[in-house]
């Protein structure tokens, strides 16, 4: 027998990312596709996670966080961008931003309600709001044309999406999988129009320390009428290499915040309490930590970026984040018909795993992005170098 699934998952089939690392396991690949550093983070954090353990902390902790954790992302948003957060009203725990992503939009979202999404996005985002009954209305960035450095927002094209059924946008900045830093005047834009329509926005800054260069990573909620409408999503995982612990944060005013709050307490009820322990002394005690990650990780963004630009794979230099995509066109009559065959026969035939940029798509865009695929730098330099000598076997 098998059995019937609720018509809301009916179309659902297994992330990309799950389905890109079990094949590079399988083929034993170099996995430079589901976007994890191969190294863990700092170990004094894990000290507290394990002391924590050790001491007892093993019972639910507070729904809406633990308060150190909650004082901890307070004080972290003063500090980096001058934002007044009151922990108690303003600041939810979460199991990674992927729950507060999926919270947010389960508190905020009624059936018919649109929620512009700009495309390529994040792969939770459209399931999330399709499980609300949501509609997503897409916007397109559109990839760097010969003048450009970064993919592009039209700013009409924006305009155009938002109607009286708009009830969220959603924006991720640094974004992923472009690395495009939304500017100040990109996000005074979104701002003014969030207003002009009365629409919420949810904002994922999974990325917000690993910015490169010049870049500097700008908060939409600080923008003039934003604070009271807006959602700032943050994840322990990216700023210091826990992706496994699955700590997130919601930070929102206090009307908004039951958004998170009243879905979070039947969704998972709690995260982790000794990692939250450890998550709140990494956010206290880890800006050096933090920004030493973000220098390495500009030193192998340009090194990837070399060895893919020496073997024909065309990439373009991300601003921010830890991937960069590369246009593999050239190699699709060899590789396959599109962007998925390409990453499947690089995996078992190269032996470096990618991700088809198809998958931040629907499927309705999905045969704009060609044989764009996406590849992760946060790895070790050795593991980087290793997918270099088998990436040179594309050469002619
Ligand atoms: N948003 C973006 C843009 C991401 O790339 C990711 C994946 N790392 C997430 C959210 C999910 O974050 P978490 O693992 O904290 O749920
Ligand atoms: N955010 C990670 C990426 O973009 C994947 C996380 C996941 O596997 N859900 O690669």
């Amino acid at each position: 027998m098998s059995p019937r699934l609720a018509n809301r998952v009916a179309d659902f089939g297994t992330t990309i990312f799950s389905e890109m690392t079990a094949l590079a396991v399988r083929h034993g690949a170099i996995n430079l596709g589901q976007g994890f550093p191969d190294f863990d983070g700092p170990e004094s954090v894990k000290a507290v996670a394990m002391r924590a353990i050790a001491e007892g902390r093993n019972q639910y902790a507070v729904g809406v966080g633990q308060p150190d954790l909650r004082a901890a992302i307070a004080s972290h948003a003063r500090r980096h961008y001058g934002q007044e957060v009151d922990p108690e009203s303003m600041v939810t725990i979460t199991t990674g931003a992927t729950e507060a992503i999926y919270a947010a939009i389960q508190g905020l979202i009624d059936p018919g309600d649109e929620v512009i999404v700009l495309e390529p996005f994040y792969d939770s985002y459209v399931p999330a709001v399709q499980m609300a009954g949501g509609v997503p209305r897409y916007v397109p960035l559109h990839p760097p044309g010969p003048n450009d450095t970064a993919w592009r927002l039209d700013l009409d094209e924006l305009n155009a999406a938002f109607n009286n059924r708009t009830r969220v946008i959603l924006i991720n900045t640094p974004h992923n999988p472009t690395g495009k830093a939304f500017s100040a005047d990109e996000l005074k834009a979104i701002a003014i129009l969030c207003v002009a329509w009365d629409v919420v926005a949810i904002t994922d800054e999974v990325y917000e320390h690993l910015v490169y260069g010049t870049t500097r990573h700008l908060r939409l909620a600080l923008q003039p009428g934003m604070t009271e409408r807006t959602i700032t999503i943050g994840s322990l995982g990216k700023s210091f290499s826990f992706t496994g612990w699955k700590i997130g944060w919601a930070i929102a005013a206090p009307a908004l915040t039951p958004a998170v709050r009243r879905t979070h307490q039947y969704i998972t009820f709690a995260a982790p309490i000794p990692l939250q322990a450890a998550a709140a002394a990494a956010l206290t005690e880890g800006d050096a930590v933090v920004h030493a990650l973000a220098v390495d990780f500009e030193q192998k963004r340009d090194y990837l970026f070399g060895v893919l630009r020496e073997v024909g794979l065309r990439p373009v230099l991300p601003d921010a984040g830890y991937f960069i995509l590369a246009d593999a066109t050239e190699f699709m009559p060899r590789g396959g018909p599109d962007g998925a065959a390409l990453c499947r026969w690089l995996t078992t035939e190269i032996g470096v795993a990618a991700i088809p940029l198809s998958a931040f798509y629907s499927p309705e865009h999905q045969t704009e992005t060609r044989g764009r695929i996406r590849f992760a730098f946060c790895k070790q330099q050795a593991t980087l170098e290793q997918a270099a000598e088998r990436l040179r076997r594309l050469k002619p």
